[in-house]
This record gives C-alpha cells, structure tokens and sequence, in this order.
C-alpha cells in the first residue's frame, strides 16, 4: 500500500510485492484477461503477452476496470477491437469510465472495444466454454468464472446455494480472501477455508490479498493442506 511501512510492504520477498488481482486463461487457441486492473498494461509487459483475444470482466469497480485503455496497444498489432464481455452494469460503466472509447468519431489511437453481453448463460470466447457464477460483493452481484475443472472468483462474500453447484466439482479454484479480520464486502481467510472445505475442491489458492492478511511465507505455511495463497507471476496447468 502507498506510504505504508508495515512488514509486508517492506517485506523483499517478491511474494510480498502484489499487484491488482487478474488472471490470465490460455487454452490452445485462445488466451483471455479476467478484468483490466490499474497495473494492466505493467502485467502484460511483465508476461510479455503479444496477443489478446478478450477481456472478461467480474464487475466494474476500479481496481478491475481501470486499466482498459491500455488495450490500445494490442488493438495497434493485431488492427482489431479488444472483444469485451461484461454484464449489463459493469458495461454501462465502462462506456462511462470511457467515453471517447465509444464515439462516433474515431481518430487514430483510440481503445478499439467490441462489447459482448454476459447473460447468466454459458458462453464461448474463442474455443474456451465458459460458465458465468453469480456471487455477491455485499450488495453487488459479481461474476465469477468457471473453465472446465477451475473456477475464478474473487470480490465476493456470499455465494447463494444454486450458484454454489457451478462450482462443484471443480478440481482448482482461486477465489478472495481479504484480510484476517471480517470485512463487509469481502471473504476474509476463515471463511475463504471454510468455503473451499464445504464445496469440497481438492486445490485452492487465495488471491486479492491485502497487507492486512500478513506475510506470504508464514500465512501460507499455515494454511490447510491443498489451499495456498496466490501470488503474482504464479502460473497452473490445469
Ligand atoms: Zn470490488
Ligand atoms: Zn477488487
């Protein structure tokens, strides 16, 4: 955190040192983002992504939209729009957050974006079959992403009984777990555990981990076995 000396963001472990949470999800012949976080354009540079087939988003707050524009560059090399896909609320804030994205008017240099609505139907981004989980972020629904055996979630603090049996049977998931304390809008690690014990999946990580959780190595040594904490850089082959 900016200003902060606590012994996490002074920690050299690199594991210490995270950014915005994101993934990426390659299959063989689609790679995908899940949201555009602040440090978007630093994490492409980072994996040295030289191409893009879409972005899907699990809701519109900042730290996961913000750093859309950044698609510009992709757009330049492969001379198409950066396909979106996002539900109705988080699409109506990116045209907001980014209106000259969505004028009539182009001039060179603009995010070309091509807006493709996420129903709570399953959906296909290239060759990749996707189920859309509808979890709540205290009163905003989020969605969360399963692919075949793995699940994404992440910003939620409920999950309703339905929307648990998308996840089910998943072999890895990654999934939020703020802080030790109680937060409104967030699991924290209790019940992150608690959830991943309950749906029964045999790997877990934890990911949009704030300072608060403590140091990567001690925390993570203690954790149940099949569950880790998440860091950045952390590649699965699933
Ligand atoms: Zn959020
Ligand atoms: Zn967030």
């Amino acid at each position: 955190m900016i200003a902060c000396d606590c012994e996490v963001c002074t920690s050299a472990n690199k594991k210490d040192k995270r950014l915005r949470s994101s993934i990426m999800v390659e299959s063989q012949n689609t790679i995908l983002v899940v949201d555009s976080t602040p440090d978007f354009r630093y994490q492409m540079l980072r994996e040295k992504v030289k191409h893009l087939d879409a972005i899907v988003f699990t809701h519109p707050h900042k730290d996961h939209i913000a750093g859309l524009d950044d698609i510009r560059a992709f757009n330049y090399f492969s001379k198409k729009p950066m396909q979106i896909f996002a539900n109705e609320m988080t699409q109506e804030v990116i045209i907001r957050e980014f209106p000259y994205a969505f004028t009539d008017t182009k001039y060179p240099g603009l995010p070309e974006i091509g807006l493709n609505t996420i129903a709570m139907e399953p959906f296909i981004v290239g060759d990749m079959p996707v189920i859309p989980v509808l979890v709540w972020h205290l009163k905003m629904p989020v969605l969360g992403f399963r692919f075949g055996k793995f699940t994404y979630i992440t910003d939620a603090n409920r999950i309703d009984e339905p929307e648990k049996e998308k996840i089910r049977g998943s072999e890895v998931i990654v999934i939020n777990a703020l802080r030790t304390e109680k937060h409104v809008s967030h699991y924290n690690l209790e019940e992150a555990i608690d959830l991943v014990k309950e749906l029964k999946i045999p790997q877990a990580y934890f990911t949009h981990i704030s300072h608060q959780l403590g140091k990567h190595d001690p925390v993570n040594a203690a954790l149940p076995e099949g569950m880790q904490l998440a860091y950045d850089g952390l590649v699965l082959h699933i």
